[in-house]
């Protein structure tokens, strides 16, 4: 595995000459002494106000939003046509379709991929639940293959294994805003004859090999949900360099109607069996605005995240989500570690969270396992799915066993803790005290553990 904690060392090195970022060295910068707040020591970030999501300038942001309202002109037209154009620059795709959100984005290009009833799509199970729950809107069946502890990130080795005749697609996941093994997938999924489709809707503006992520596979996908890093409140895009998948797209998402049909008419024939899920003209003015700082943030949360990485992958226990050699920049939409209890003097994964969160540091325990929840029996005790599979790959209990992935276990369970994307946003300062505060802890993680 070509995954290695460089990129930490190579953050550290921009620090200057003869500086380590070990707590240690930090921590006199940055005291680490006394006790920590849960143990009634003073809280290391008190007074914190963190940076808060979304954000919007009036100055900037609001003549973008005003002059759609004020024009009467709110179906898309040419303000989301705009925003679309310069999404497709940005990503490095020939074109961009954008939809009511990313989970719709997900079943547009699901469904005109052709993937459908009887067809199985592979996917990780540490992920957010509108991704299981695309593959069943279009009927298919989902099959989860295991992630890397080390990376947070679908397992290519995994996936092969789970690759049978009736796969069709894998959707690559670039969990918290990272990429996943995109070689191998890319070169799994020409081997087998398999459509990819990236997961980029927490990985706006990151990179694999220089390129950015949604323009690797044979299309990508997009949220502006509102805790996205670039929000609309709600929203979605599909890119692609396939001309004709991108029509078909459009058609879709307009009712059906041919590519290039306006907006309103109602006298066209719809050539395929589409749906509406349109942006508005003035989504797409917030959309354009807040595109404007998009790369200055996705820099300050890449370098913030290398640098807390740095620090923290020096406290026994931390394990700081570790890269591809190629993803060589982040988005961080989440910024994620694993957190290892026997190496906290037996301090649970709760406690650390609560000691943490008593320092002014907010986080949370992430996702929870999705591979036996409800959702998939209830898909399975539907009518289509009742039609389309055999009874054996609608029983329930087997789907789970063969479904189980003991490393998101792991993960979900025991040892993942999250920030989320807008803690990166401030100084670099505020790592150190983030740093800070994990190393207090771990130095009385014992005293921290014994509290009933
Ligand atoms: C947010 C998200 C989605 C769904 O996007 P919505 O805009 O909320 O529908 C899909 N996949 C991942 C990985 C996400 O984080």
């Amino acid at each position: 595995m070509d995954i290695s904690r460089r990129k930490f060392i190579v953050s550290s090195s921009v620090l200057g000459a003869g500086m380590v970022a070990s707590p240690m060295v930090f921590g006199k910068r940055v005291s680490v002494a006394g006790k920590p707040a849960i143990l009634g020591g003073e809280p290391m970030l008190a007074q914190k106000v963190w940076p808060k999501w979304p954000r919007w300038n009036p100055a900037t942001d609001e003549k973008h939003v005003v002059e759609v309202l004020r024009s009467g002109v709110w179906s898309r037209a040419k303000v989301t046509q705009r925003f679309e154009e310069k999404w497709a620059k940005t990503i490095g795709t020939n074109r961009c379709l954008t939809v009511v959100n990313g989970t719709n984005a997900l079943i547009t290009a699901l469904t005109n991929f052709g993937v459908g009833p009887g067809d199985e799509v592979i996917l990780p199970p540490y992920t957010f639940i509108a991704v299981p729950l695309a593959v069943l809107a279009v009927g298919a069946m989902p099959i989860f293959a295991d992630v890397e502890l080390k990376t947070f990130q679908l397992d290519p080795d995994q996936v092969a294994q789970k690759i049978t005749q009736r796969t069709k697609a894998i959707l690559a996941v670039h969990i918290a805003g990272v990429s996943v093994d995109m070689d191998r997938i890319m070169a799994l999924a020409k081997e087998r004859n398999l459509i990819v489709i990236e997961d980029a809707c927490q990985a706006h503006l990151a990179e694999y090999g220089g390129k950015r992520l949604g323009s690797i596979g044979h299309a990508g996908c997009f949220s502006f949900q509102n805790s996205k890093n670039l929000p609309i409140g709600e929203g979605g895009a599909v890119v692609s360099n396939n001309g004709d998948f991108m029509d078909r797209c459009y058609s879709y998402h307009n009712l059906g109607l041919p590519y290039g049909s306006m907006v309103g008419i109602v006298s066209a024939s719809s050539v395929l069996a589409g749906t509406k899920i349109r942006l508005t003209e003035y989504q797409a003015a917030i959309g354009l605005a807040l595109l404007e700082r998009l790369d200055e943030e996705t820099i300050i949360r890449d370098e913030n995240a290398q640098y807390l990485s740095s620090m923290l992958s020096d406290v026994p226990g931390i394990y700081p989500m570790e890269l591809y050699e190629k993803a060589n920049k982040g988005a961080y939409h989440l910024y994620p570690f694993r957190y290892v209890e026997a190496e906290f003097g037996g301090l649970s994964r709760e406690q650390f969270m609560k000691a943490l969160r008593a320092e002014g540091v907010p986080c949370s325990s992430g996702y929870a396992v999705l591979t036996d929840q409800p959702y998939l029996k209830d898909a399975f005790d539907s009518p289509l799915y009742q039609h389309v599979y055999p009874k054996e790959q609608l029983d329930f209990d087997a789907y789970v066993v063969a479904n189980r992935c003991p490393n998101n276990e792991t993960l979900c369970k025991e040892q993942a803790v999250w920030f989320t994307q807008n803690l990166l946003l401030g100084p670099k300062a505020d790592m150190e005290l983030i740093a800070t505060a994990i190393t207090r802890i771990h130095q009385h993680a014992a005293q921290v553990a014994d509290i009933k």
